[in-house]
């Protein structure tokens, strides 16, 4: 799908002309005549990019601008002014009003497709994380309002490659006077170690680095794992776009040009850092969000969604090669009078210590779930029936040999479970199919006086298959 680019110009002509370049390299282009006709566009159908032309009666680009990066439904968009002025005072200007980049008229054709097409690119992976987002907050997962606080762009992290010497020191002094930290590298292989020592918010990459290829740099960069999403900003010596160019594609966010402005290099190091963060955070929160419709709340432990899919794929291996898997299934004997009794708080705390207690006796790489209820479930790969018995009974005594605190009663109180164990064959076609198996067997440890352990001896290889086919299951 190619991008749609809306040019908002005052000047008919010059509307059309980028019109006319951007269309031929295949963009999507749509137009406004002032800023007021730019944000009623933006609302109606919100663009992938902005071309904003800065000096516009009424409503000039700067407060166009503001409006878009100040509004939580478009300040996702980018914004490249395209104005005459060249004076930093007024870059720096709109910067602070949040735009992403100044381009100067006359337009450098490859500079301005290079340009767009890398925040369109930047836009895509954003647009990602928010669909994402949005997807968690419909459902509340989080229950939260999402990640719309300001973020001042400062206290940050930065590492800069620059050869030493009163420019790097100057741009140093600049980035701590607003409150960042800065560690130096004066050569690719310094960078590329310390980049990997701590994560930083922002790599600043001078390209006229002694003798060797800054680009290089920015590339290892982008390959690494470590440093493939934090921003990078370059610093070149004059307006070299071919090299730009390929700075974009390789993946570098933005650009400063030697001398080097402080107030821009301030400015576009806070644009650079707030964005990094926005993406961070709206990761985290997807993060947290499945977690949280993974796990149960109240244990800790995967729930039965996750536990029933984490089997799919084990007995899928299983299939492969051969290995045994085991399933525990245990329910708390008698834990409707532990509620009647002691109150719903304390079968609360129950159940947590009861999760502890499983999870204390088994190795770190078999996995217990609450299933529902009172009902947990322990799957255990590369584990024979004998074994997952033993195992079993170990969980079985240790819930049994403590009473668990509970807060009005220290000397706590005795619960035990009942614990059905199956091992999975060729003849379980889904988890399911193995779980019933370990749900009877428990049944039979209730059945039989609770605080048991119950095996399921059925080996489904040969029999429980042709048993099934032999009653037209
Ligand atoms: P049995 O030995 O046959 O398993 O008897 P039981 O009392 O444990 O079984 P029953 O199924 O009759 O009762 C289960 C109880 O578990 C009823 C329900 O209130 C309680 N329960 C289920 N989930 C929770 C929970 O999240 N917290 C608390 N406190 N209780 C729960
Ligand atoms: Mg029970
Ligand atoms: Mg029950």
């Amino acid at each position: 799908m190619s991008a749609r680019v809306l040019v908002v110009d005052d000047i008919p002509v010059n509307v059309r002309l980028l019109e006319a370049k951007l269309s031929a390299e295949y963009f999507d282009v749509v137009t406004a005549g002032s800023g007021a006709e730019a944000l009623d566009v933006i609302a109606a159908n919100p663009p992938d990019i902005v071309l904003l032309d800065v000096m516009m009666p009424e409503m000039d680009g700067f407060e166009v601008c503001r409006r878009i990066k100040s509004n939580p439904k478009t300040s996702h968009i980018p914004v490249v002014m395209v104005t005459a002025l060249s004076d930093t005072a007024d870059r720096v200007r709109g910067l602070e009003a949040g735009a992403d980049d100044f381009l100067t008229k006359p337009v450098n054709d490859l500079a301005l497709f290079a340009r767009v097409r890398s925040l369109v690119r930047l836009k895509t992976v954003m647009d990602e994380w928010r669909l994402r987002e949005e997807t968690c907050s419909e459902f509340d997962l989080l229950g939260m309002g999402g990640v719309s606080d300001v973020d001042e762009g400062n206290d940050a992290d930065i590492l800069l490659v620059e050869t030493p010497g009163p420019t790097a020191d100057r741009i140093v002094e600049s980035l701590q006077r607003v409150g960042n930290r800065v560690t130096t590298a004066a050569c690719g292989a310094d960078a590329l170690e310390l980049s990997r020592s701590k994560p930083f918010d922002l790599l600043i990459v001078s390209l006229s680095l002694s003798g060797e290829d800054g680009l290089r740099l920015c590339s290892q960069l982008r390959s690494q794992e470590e440093t493939r999403q934090i921003p990078i900003l370059l610093i070149i010596d004059d307006f070299d776009t071919p090299r730009l160019v390929k700075g974009f594609d390789i993946g570098a966010n933005d650009y400063l040009i030697r001398p080097v402005d402080q107030n821009e290099l301030i400015a576009r190091s806070r644009t650079q850092i707030r964005r990094r963060r926005y993406q961070d955070r709206l990761r985290t929160n997807y993060q947290r969000s499945l977690s949280l419709a993974l796990t149960d709340s109240l244990t800790g432990l995967y729930n039965r969604r996750y536990t029933i899919r984490h089997l799919e794929g084990l007995m899928q291996r299983l299939c492969d090669n051969g290995k045994p898997l085991s399933v525990l299934l245990f329910d708390i004997d008698h834990f409707k009078s532990v509620n009647d009794t002691y109150g719903h708080a304390a079968g609360d705390e129950v159940l947590k210590v009861i999760a502890q207690r499983a999870s204390a006796n088994l190795r770190t790489t078999d996995m217990v779930a609450r299933f529902g209820g009172e009902e947990f479930v322990v799957v255990m790969a590369d584990t024979s029936r004998d074994l997952a018995a033993m195992v079993a009974e170990r969980i079985r005594e240790r819930v049994a040999a403590e009473p668990i605190p509970i807060p009005d009663n220290p000397a706590g109180i005795r619960v035990s479970v009942s614990i059905g164990v199956a091992v999975a064959g060729k003849g379980d076609a889904t988890p399911d199919d193995l779980l019933r198996r370990a749900d009877a067997a428990m049944y039979r440890a209730k059945a039989a006086g609770r605080n048991r352990v119950e095996i399921d001896e059925n080996n489904p290889g040969d029999e429980i298959a042709p048993a099934r086919a032999a009653n037209g299951f």
